[in-house]
């Protein structure tokens, strides 16, 4: 048994103690995140870590949280270097003289043994052949030597929209590839963190996690059974919504631009996982139908083809909301006498015509 799952097996001897983090010494000092863009997708989602702030991506590799280790990246949508160079900790890892990395797989998994000849998507070349070296390739060499894999976005996470019905490519999420019940050398599963694309803080709170344990700091992730941490995904865009009192009151749009709820033109929120409405996007701001989008689904494993076609109202919806709807209409109705009298002072206030306060108000 390795370090970290040594630590894994003793819990509650893994917490700092308070006020002395500082002074924690990591179980693991450096870690490097390989982080692929190669499978089929569209960088989206390294794009998007660089909003985040809780905690951002330069706080994590600047080293300005207390106990973490350090932390090298090698993305190449951020990288500085290109080429051979950028690709020479890949190789190493692969040789396994890379001792200490986190795998981050960004797009869907092409999968040349189903689609048949020739190849959907590359990342470098092999120094001895020349040839292109595929994800699958990627994943036979890299998977076994990583202290965790990461998946980041639904692409990778799930298949995405590569791997919709019909698709040519063989496409499919990492879990997919490797087994749901894959496990890396330090005893980790595969952590998803869905998302179309992932949303900032979510992928950078896990990654944070995630790095935390290595550092010998946190008990193991919890991970719901499509592999997402609990605490980001266990709620749904609903119960997060700012649109959901319009729902309860019966108070639905048909059309975009209003302030309503959106279920009718196709907001799938009531059964969908998704911290979005109640996060933000960026800073706090945003979360799709928060700000007038509906919600598709797309951290769900199920996205895209089960929640198609967009902007019809979701099969299920039609009997929530006309349930709703007479209850939503006699409450709409009697809210406004209640909220008269709360808008007005209790008698007993002196709140009357005739001041009776003392105060003489200037002629
Ligand atoms: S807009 Fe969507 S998530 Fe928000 S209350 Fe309506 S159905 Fe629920
Ligand atoms: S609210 Fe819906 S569409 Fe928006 S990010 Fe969450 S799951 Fe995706």
């Amino acid at each position: 048994m390795n370090a970290v799952a040594a630590r894994d097996s003793h819990g509650p001897r893994m917490q700092p103690k308070p006020g002395r983090i500082s002074e924690h010494k990591p179980a693991i000092e450096e870690v490097h995140i390989l982080w692929i863009t190669g499978g089929l997708g569209c960088d989206g989602d390294s794009v998007s870590i660089t909003a985040a702030s809780q905690p951002s991506l330069e706080d994590v590799m600047l080293g300005a949280i207390p106990g973490l280790p350090k932390v090298h990246l090698h993305n190449p949508v951020l990288a500085y270097t290109v080429g051979d160079e950028f690709m020479a900790p890949f190789h190493k890892a692969a040789r396994g003289e890379l001792d200490n990395f986190v795998l981050v797989l960004e797009g869907s998994i092409p999968n040349e043994k189903i689609s048949g000849d020739g190849y959907w998507a590359a990342y470098g070349t092999d120094p001895q052949t020349g040839n292109p070296i595929t994800i699958p390739e990627w994943l036979d060499r890299l998977t076994p030597k990583a202290l965790a894999v990461v998946t980041a976005g639904t692409c990778a996470a799930y298949g995405g929209i590569h791997a919709m019905k019909g698709n040519a490519t063989g496409c499919m999420g990492v879990a997919d590839y490797l087994g749901w019940d894959w496990k890396s050398k330090a005893g980790l599963p595969i952590v998803n963190v869905p998302g179309c694309p992932v949303q900032p803080d979510n992928f950078m709170e896990t990654l944070l996690y995630l790095l935390r344990q290595l550092a010998g700091l946190a008990p193991m992730i919890p991970i719901d059974e499509a592999g997402r941490p609990k605490w980001l995904f266990e709620k749904t865009v609903h119960e997060g919504c700012d649109r959901a009192g319009y729902f309860e009151q019966g108070d639905f749009t048909h059309e975009y631009g209003s302030p309503k709820c959106l279920v009718k033109i196709g907001c799938w929120g009531p059964v969908v996982q998704c911290n979005v409405p109640k996060r933000g996007w960026m800073a706090g701001i945003g979360g799709c139908p928060n700000v007038g989008g509906i919600c598709i689904g797309c951290t769900m494993p199920g996205f895209p083809d089960k929640f198609m076609p967009f902007m019809d109202p979701p099969p299920g919806s039609t009997l929530s909301s006309n349930l709703i709807k007479p209850y939503g209409a006699l409450i709409r109705a009697l809210r406004p006498l209640t909220n008269a009298t709360l808008n007005a002072e209790p008698k007993w206030r002196h709140n009357r015509p005739n001041l009776t306060t003392g105060y003489q108000p200037p002629q």
